[in-house]
Formats: structure tokens, C-alpha cells, sequence
């Protein structure tokens, strides 16, 4: 089909013409000797806009997550987090099965957070029996729960926690930007006072390939030799570092673009009897079916794709639509009208 409408998530989008021209134009090197400087300028990049002292490039999301917590922890340490984060839930259990820490799980809230009492009742004590609590994870924006973002006050009082418990704190911000755009502040204020975070190029910042740890000098020294250990040293990989800086100097303001249509996507399928918007935050708008409609889950969605319009189901009657780079005004009055034919039969 032709002009598929793919609201699946925002990693479906493709380089753009400048993302191709700077990856065609690139100064390269061998990365595993520190020699690409296009890998090098991304670095700086990323660091400065995080406000962290330094940053390395990995291949994916789940790399960037996993190498930190292997370079914060050691095995049989454990980590707190949400039993909603994508890395208890996505990350295949890499940090169990590979790095032999323990994941602690406490329920995300509605709006992506972790209660701050139940984050210090889960600090472990100093005794025998107990694995050590080494490191708090964070998730912003919040995937599963609704692509949410979590405010900087919020964060500052996970900070402190982590600070008075002697405890890291690394923010898994693979949408680390859309959070910064819907709330108006920089990626830096988001995460101030983090031991690390990882974020995405590839999502909605569009860049074909890649994620950024950043954290401290001697944190990335850490994360730099654990992502070596997984495979992750590249050699001429500024051929896509250039992408990313692409990415992060024209893709980061538009997103609010993507918010909007978001927005504007809930506001048009809410109208629609049959659907129920169960939220919409950033670039996210999760729907479900209610129970009046005779239609299947799966019927809606092989329905609205021979329309041409593609998104995901999360289980149940529910659904999610992930607005991007890619997607325009009128895909979404377009997405409206198939969704509405779709239910109406
Ligand atoms: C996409 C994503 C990741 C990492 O994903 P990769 O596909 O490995 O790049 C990590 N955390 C969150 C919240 C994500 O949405």
C-alpha cells in the first residue's frame, strides 16, 4: 500500500534528507580506538544538552539501559524500579540474566511515578539476608503508562532519596526530549542531580540508528567497557553519529508538533461512540474499544489497515497510537474517519 499512516510508534520513522546528506558527507574513524570525530562531536553534543560531563553512542535503547546498570551495579546489587518500566518489562531481562542483579519491582502510579514512601520502604537495610539496594531507575516519558512525563520537582525528590540513601539514580529517558518539549524545560533540568541517562535517537528524534548514555567521566569510562563487552564497540559508526546530531540540532523543537496532532488524535477518536480515550500525554494516545461494540480487537485493527492506517494493540481492547515525524495534519482527520467507519462497520 502506498501511504500507509503508521501510528505503531514513533521508531518507524526514517532519516530525513539532511540526516542522509550529513550521514553521506561524514568525517569517519575507528571508533574502538576514541578516533571517529563525528561520534565524538555527537558525544559532546549529548552531554551538553543533558548537562552531563560526558556521553557515549550505543546501538540501542536496551544497550544504553543495560551497560548502566551493569556499570552501576554489581552483581547480586539490586535495582528499584516501576513494574511498568520498559526495562523490567522490554529489555528481555538482561539485567537478571546477564549482570545477576536483583529487579525490585513497586507499582507505577497512574502518572509514571514511583511513590516516594514506597521508594524508601524499599531501601534495603544493611543486613545478611538482604540483597544490596544499589540504584533507582526512573522512566520519563513513561511508555506504558501513557507516555506521560515526569515534572523536575518529581525527579529532585527521587534525587534526594537516592542522595540521603546513598543510592545512583538513572533515568531511562528514551523519550527524554518529548518530555522536555510538553513540559517546557531542558533535557538537562529533567534529569539534574541523575547519575545517568540514556535517551533515544532513533524514536522520535528520527535518526536511522542509536542511543546516548550519558553520566559522569568516570561513569562512561564504566559504561564504555561494558558496552564493549556486549558487542556494542563500533567501528565507522559516525556514518550514523552524524544522523543523531542531525537529530538533536533540528528534530528536538518540532516534536511539539507531534504533541499537538496527538492531541488533536484523542480529541477526534473521542468523539466516536464506541471509543474510549483512555489517555493521551506527549506524543502517545492509548484508546480502547468499550464493551457496546460487537467488533473484535483484531478486526479493528486489520480494518483500519486496509484503510491504510497502522497501530498497535496493547492487549486486550486497548490500543496505541504514537504520533511522529512522519505523521501530519491530515493523517489524523484521516485516521479519525477510518477509525469511525471501522467501529461503525
Ligand atoms: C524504546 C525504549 C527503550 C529502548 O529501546 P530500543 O528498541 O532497544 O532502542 C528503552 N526504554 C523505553 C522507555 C523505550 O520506549
Amino acid at each position: 500500500m502506498a501511504d500507509i499512516i503508521d501510528l505503531r510508534s514513533d521508531t518507524v520513522t526514517k532519516p530525513t534528507p539532511a540526516m542522509r546528506e550529513a550521514m553521506a558527507q561524514a568525517k569517519v574513524g575507528d571508533d574502538v580506538y576514541g578516533e571517529d570525530p563525528t561520534v565524538n562531536q555527537l558525544q559532546e553534543l549529548a552531554a551538553e544538552m543533558t548537562g552531563m560531563q560526558a556521553a557515549i553512542l550505543v546501538p540501542t535503547g536496551t544497550m544504553g539501559n543495560l551497560s548502566s546498570l551493569l556499570a552501576h551495579c554489581d552483581r547480586g546489587d539490586e535495582v528499584i524500579l516501576g513494574h511498568l518500566a520498559h526495562t523490567f518489562l522490554y529489555e528481555a531481562g538482561g539485567m537478571a540474566a546477564l549482570g545477576g542483579i536483583h529487579p525490585h519491582q513497586l507499582r507505577n502510579q497512574a502518572d509514571g511515578t514511583l511513590l516516594l514512601d514506597d521508594i524508601r520502604n524499599a531501601i534495603r537495610p544493611d543486613d545478611v539476608h538482604d540483597p544490596p539496594t544499589k540504584l533507582i531507575t526512573l522512566e520519563n516519558t513513561h511508555n506504558r503508562c501513557g507516555g506521560v512525563a515526569l515534572s523536575v520537582d518529581y525527579t529532585q525528590s527521587v534525587v534526594e532519596i537516592a542522595r540521603e540513601h546513598n543510592l545512583k539514580l538513572h533515568i531511562d529517558g528514551a523519550r527524554l526530549f518529548n518530555a522536555a518539549v510538553a513540559l517546557g524545560v531542558s533535557a538537562g533540568e529533567l534529569v539534574a542531580g541523575a547519575d545517568s541517562v540514556t535517551f533515544c535517537l532513533s524514536k522520535g528524534l528520527s535518526a536511522p540508528v542509536g542511543s546516548m548514555v550519558c553520566g559522569s567521566n568516570e561513569f562512561i569510562k564504566r559504561v564504555h567497557r561494558m558496552r564493549k563487552m556486549l558487542g556494542g564497540g563500533m567501528r565507522q559508526a559516525g556514518i550514523v553519529a552524524a544522523a543523531g546530531i542531525v537529530a538533536l540540532q533540528q528534530m528536538v523543537e518540532r516534536m511539539a508538533d507531534d504533541h499537538h496532532r496527538a492531541n488533536e488524535l484523542a480529541e477526534g477518536l473521542g468523539a466516536i461512540e464506541g471509543i474510549h480515550i483512555d489517555s493521551q500525554d506527549t506524543n502517545m494516545v492509548y484508546i480502547s474499544l468499550t464493551e457496546e461494540v460487537a467488533l473484535s480487537p483484531k478486526d479493528l485493527l486489520a480494518r483500519s489497515y486496509e484503510h491504510g492506517v497502522k497501530y498497535s494493540s496493547v492487549g486486550g481492547r486497548s490500543f496505541r497510537m504514537v504520533t511522529h515525524a512522519w505523521i501530519e495534519d491530515d493523517h489524523i482527520a484521516k485516521t479519525v474517519d477510518v477509525v469511525r467507519a471501522a467501529v461503525a462497520g
